[in-house]
């Protein structure tokens, strides 16, 4: 492994975001009884930020004086750190935008990349405040790494970057539909498996992906890279795909779901051998057939990370670069970090250690 790892300054000024609403609306009471006084104890200055309304940390993102910051952390769940990544990769100054640490404290829901930081600390797994309280500590020691992130590009969307995960089928829908079940906090999840077990169906599409290789070099690196024509007569048409990309067989799914940090939840290692800035995108698809009884019992095993190992015929994990995804219908859910984008043909592409993240 590549431990790149800085130190922030003594001194740091850091921005601390805090979206009053997620979870079960406690973010703010958190910071009140755990968070000022880590920092205050821990000597780290910070300025704090409540967000008013949806995509107010992406606004403030776009127009903040970087000189002024030497961190962005959010306390929320995992949302509001994707308005601030894409709010900062909508910049002109992009490239360098993303370069500055960030930081994630668990408050919301969904507290997916927390659950990993943690993970990746070596600690045994502990969930809500004692997770909270972990991921803290790991803020207040100051540490940076680097964090892999994933360009997607959608068909008529202007391209996004994700930190987490991509999600089409199953674990889409739960995703979504697991929202209104949010004042139960982390166990939104579970809720939501259950209910969509009693609905299982298949989706169709087709799926591709460049395997990752050892001699792998970052020859198409750039984000910038749109793997859709960019001619007006095919504007929804992706280019034929390179000759060393594998074309899944199957075309019908229940789930394909892209991960590059271990946890998809606080409770659920979908991708154990995940790290950081590893580069890969851990890429998972369960074949139409699978009946419900064993689709729940990967999705028990997967609290442990033991899903792999349950030897399930019909689940199929590939180490990738990149991916394409073909939905075959006009309307479904496609997520990624667990928000709902555009519906259609998408391309995502990882770039290894673009960003900056405050871990353990
Ligand atoms: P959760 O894990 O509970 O979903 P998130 O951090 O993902 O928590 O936040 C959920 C959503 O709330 C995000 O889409 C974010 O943009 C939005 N949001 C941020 N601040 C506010 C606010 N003040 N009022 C309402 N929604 C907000
Ligand atoms: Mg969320």
């Amino acid at each position: 492994a590549r431990a790149v790892r800085d130190e922030l300054p003594r001194s740091c000024r850091l921005m601390l975001l805090v979206n009053p609403q997620s979870g079960k609306g406690q973010a703010l009471a958190l910071y009140n009884s755990h968070i000022q006084r880590m920092l205050n104890e821990a000597g780290i200055p910070h300025t704090l930020v409540i967000t008013e309304r949806q995509n107010h940390a992406r606004e403030l993102m776009r127009e903040a004086d970087l000189s002024q910051w030497d961190a962005f952390v959010i306390l929320s769940g995992d949302g509001l750190l994707w308005e601030v990544i894409n709010g900062l990769l909508e910049r002109p100054d992009w490239e360098k935008a993303i370069r500055t640490p960030l930081g994630i404290l668990p408050g919301g829901s969904g507290n997916a990349l927390a659950a990993s930081i943690h993970h990746y600390s070596g600690a045994s797994p502990v969930s809500s405040e004692e997770l909270l309280v972990s991921c803290g500590f790991l803020l207040c020691k100051r540490l940076v790494s680097h964090m892999d992130l994933v360009s997607i590009h959608l068909s008529s969307s202007p391209r996004l970057f994700s930190f987490l995960s991509l999600a089409w089928g199953f674990v889409a829908d739960v995703d979504i539909e697991s929202e209104k079940y949010r004042h139960v906090g982390a166990a939104r999840f579970t809720v939501g498996t259950l209910v969509r077990l009693a609905s299982l169906r298949v989706y169709k599409g087709r799926l591709a992906y460049l395997p990752a290789t050892e001699d792998y070099r970052a020859k198409e690196d750039s984000p910038r890279e749109n793997p859709f024509h960019n001619s007006c007569h095919s504007n929804n048409s992706l280019k034929p795909l390179p000759s060393d990309w594998v074309v899944v067989q199957e075309e019908d799914f229940v789930l394909m779901l892209a991960m590059y940090q271990s946890h998809l939840a606080e409770d659920l290692m979908a991708a154990p051998g995940a790290t950081m800035d590893d580069g890969i995108i851990h890429l998972f698809y369960v074949r139409a057939g699978i009946s419900r009884a064993a689709l729940l019992k990967l999705f028990l095993a997967m609290e442990k990370g033991a899903h792999l190992a349950a030897n399930c015929q019909h689940l199929v994990y590939k180490k990738v670069r990149a991916l394409r995804l073909e939905p075959h219908s006009a309307k479904g859910i496609i997520t990624v970090d667990g928000e709902v984008v555009e519906y259609g043909p998408l391309q995502a592409q990882v770039h290894r250690g673009l960003s900056r993240l405050i871990t353990g």
